[in-house]
């Protein structure tokens, strides 16, 4: 068997991933919000390709397949079943062709193929679980037809489909990371403790678990902290950034508080309302800093993620990357700037701007 990659990226250091795809390419026009199919490898794969573009030269140093919700599920319930394998490998061929094409002077970068929560398992019951492995061999299969690197399992609030997948994922002898995503319970959807499912995932062989998705820095940092200390694995810190609480610890159900005149017209912030809660850079780059300092090593923003905050989090942790010649300077602002030239009394105004 070949060397892990991953692994030897993480034992010497961070390794950042941007994850949010789905988010960023509905934000961007190309997909609609609620059904979420990644149908865009096939109608307009020049901008997946430049989306992955933007977090590479951010600072990703994984490139991962716009595989999610890509599954035999999804494209039943929209009647594009079809469409299924296309999908999946364009998806694929696209991330493998800008992980080889690295911008000079990052190091290479990996690509992910990448299996998610199926949405239809269900506990005890064998026929939908059978159902769910067959979604994941075929999408692992294409995935390592199509040269992937590693694979990443993502977003299993079932600690026991979390495990299925892993088990796929393991016989392909790709270096693996396996992140949960549990709802506002705190707790699996089949009753098991977060810390435990991710226990048994290092047991089972995956070499990143931890978190992703679904919690914004508040609400998943206690979580990282009780994993860190329960697992010898490399661990893995992906949230969400929106303002999450214990009142609202996933975004699925935060409240609308912005006095808005214009609430979404389903009632809820998820999944197109959110804005108003959401991070600064500043918080997802403490997250990331804080995650770090804890020994976290897998680093990354899952969905409302933006090219912004993924420099934030490599920048965080010490890394210079492309898009750090762009980071800000306030030195040459208008007003606020302390270079030389900038009037005085434009400085003067900048309180009652
Ligand atoms: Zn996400």
């Amino acid at each position: 068997m070949s060397t892990n990659r991953l692994k030897e990226r993480l034992d010497q250091g961070p390794v950042v991933c941007a994850e949010g795809f789905l988010f960023e390419i509905e934000r961007r026009g190309y997909m609609s919000s609620g059904e979420f199919v990644p149908m865009v490898s096939l109608d307009h794969p020049e901008v997946l390709e430049n989306l992955h573009r933007e977090f590479q030269h951010a600072g990703s140093d994984i490139v991962e397949a716009f595989t999610y919700n890509g599954h035999r599920e999804k494209m039943r319930i929209i009647g594009k079943e079809e469409l299924l394998e296309p999908l999946n490998r364009s998806a694929l061929k696209i991330a493998k062709k800008v992980a080889l094409d690295t911008p000079k002077g990052s190091k290479p970068n990996l690509m992910a193929g990448n299996i998610s929560n199926s949405n239809i398992w269900k506990h005890n019951d064998l026929k939908s679980q059978n159902e769910v492995e067959k979604m994941f061999s075929e999408m692992v299969g294409w995935a390592v037809d199509e040269s992937a690197d590693m694979l990443i399992g993502e977003t299993f609030y079932y600690a026991e489909e979390a495990f299925k997948a892993l088990e796929v994922m393991k016989k392909t002898g790709l270096p693996t990371v396996l992140t949960i995503s549990p709802m506002g319970e705190n707790k699996m959807r089949d009753g098991k403790s977060v810390v435990d499912t991710c226990k048994e995932l290092e047991q089972l062989g995956a070499d990143v678990v931890g978190l992703n998705c679904f919690r914004g820095p508040a609400t998943m940092f206690p979580f990282l902290k009780e994993i860190r200390e329960a697992v010898k694995c490399h661990v893995g810190a992906l949230p969400i950034p929106y303002r999450t609480s214990k009142d609202y610890p996933t975004f699925f159900n935060l409240p609308d508080r912005s006095n808005c005149e214009c609430p979404s017209p389903h009632g809820r912030t998820f999944p197109t309302a959110l804005d108003p809660h959401f991070c600064n850079r500043y918080e997802i780059g403490k997250f990331a800093k804080d995650a770090y300092t804890l020994g976290i090593n897998y680093l990354g923003v899952c969905c409302g993620a933006n090219p912004m905050l993924i420099r934030e989090v490599a920048e965080s942790i010490g890394l210079k990357v492309p898009a750090s010649k762009y980071r800000e300077n306030m030195e040459n602002h208008f007003m606020y700037g302390k270079n030389k030239r900038i009037p005085k009394h434009i400085s003067d105004y900048g309180d009652k701007a």
